[in-house]
C-alpha cells in the first residue's frame, strides 16, 4: 500500500525543491522573530516512505489553538507573511521526533497525508465545492483509513486495544469513519452548507459506506455493524466536537436539528 501511494518522481522532485526554497525563505525572513509560530523548519526522512517531507516545529500553544487535541497535523499549505509552503506537517517545537516513538508514528501518519496531497486526494475539509458532499465524505474515510493502516501496520503500539477484538483493517475503517463524521458535523454546525445538503448526505452514508466496504474488500460482521451504528456514532461525534453552551444561536439551531435527525433514543446526558 505504501508504494502505491507515492507520487511520481517528477512530482516528488518538485515538492522537495519547493520545500527547500520555502525553508530558505522562511529562515531568512521569519524564523526566530517574535510572534512567528515556526521555531524550526526542516526536511525529515520518513522510515515508511524512504523519502523526505517538510516538517515545521511550531509553538505548542499555537498548535493547540489551530488543531486542538492533535499531536501533529498535515496541512496543504502554511502561510506566513507572503510565503506559502508546499504541503507540510506541523509538530510541537519542544518534542524530539526520534526519541518519542508514539509521536514518530503519528508523524509518519501525517506523511501519508502529504503523499495524498501530492496526488490530489488530501482529506477533504468539507468546504462548499462542486464535489458532492457524500463523495467528499467517502474520500475522507478512505484517506484516513489509508493513513491509519500504514501507520499502525508498522507501529502497532497505537492500534486497537486487544479487548476490542478487532482486526487492524476494521479498526482503521472505524477510525476513518468516525473521524469523517466528526469533521462533517463540525463543519455543518459552523453553517457551511444547507440543511437539505447535510441531511441528504447523512442519509446516504450507510449505502455509500456499504459500497466502500465492497470496493476495498472490507466486508466483515464488524464493519457492517459499524455502519448500522451511524446515529450512535453521530451522537458521540457531537459530544466530542462541540459544547452546546459555546454555540451561537444559529449554530445551536443546527445542532438541535442534527439531534432531531439522530432521534429520540439519544439525549445528551445531564451534566
Ligand atoms: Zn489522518
Amino acid at each position: 500500500m505504501a508504494k502505491k501511494l507515492l507520487p511520481s518522481l517528477k512530482v516528488q522532485k518538485q515538492y522537495i525543491q519547493d520545500a527547500k526554497n520555502y525553508c530558505d525563505a522562511l529562515k531568512s525572513s521569519y524564523v526566530g522573530r517574535p510572534g512567528i509560530p515556526v521555531k524550526r523548519i526542516e526536511l525529515i526522512y520518513s522510515d515508511l516512505f524512504q523519502r523526505e517531507y517538510l516538517v515545521g516545529f511550531v509553538d505548542p500553544r499555537w498548535l493547540s489553538s489551530v488543531a486542538s487535541g492533535c499531536d501533529a497535523f498535515a496541512t496543504l499549505s502554511l502561510e506566513i507573511g507572503d510565503l506559502k509552503s508546499p504541503p507540510i506537517v506541523l509538530v510541537p517545537s519542544k518534542k524530539n521526533l526520534k526519541k518519542n516513538s508514539n509521536l514518530h508514528s503519528i508523524v509518519e501518519h501525517e506523511f501519508v497525508h502529504i503523499n495524498q496531497a501530492l496526488k490530489g486526494h488530501f482529506p477533504s475539509s468539507f468546504e462548499k465545492s462542486k464535489v458532492d458532499l457524500n463523495e467528499q465524505f467517502v474520500d475522507y474515510v478512505y484517506a484516513e483509513y489509508e493513513a491509519n493502516f500504514l501507520q499502525l501496520e508498522r507501529w502497532p503500539k497505537l492500534g486497537p486495544p486487544k479487548s476490542y477484538e478487532l482486526e487492524l483493517k476494521e479498526w482503521c475503517f472505524l477510525r476513518g469513519y468516525t473521524q469523517a463524521l466528526e469533521r462533517l458535523l463540525l463543519v455543518a454546525i459552523m453553517e457551511k452548507f444547507s440543511d437539505k445538503n447535510l441531511f441528504s448526505t447523512l442519509n446516504k452514508i450507510p449505502k455509500s459506506l456499504e459500497k466502500f466496504l465492497l470496493k476495498f474488500d472490507l466486508e466483515t460482521e464488524n464493519t457492517h455493524r459499524f455502519i448500522k451504528k451511524l446515529k450512535i456514532f453521530s451522537f458521540q461525534a457531537l459530544q466530542m466536537i462541540v459544547r452546546a453552551d459555546d454555540l451561537t444561536t444559529s449554530q445551536h439551531l443546527k445542532y438541535e436539528k442534527i439531534l432531531k435527525w439522530i432521534g429520540s433514543d439519544f439525549k445528551p446526558l445531564p451534566r
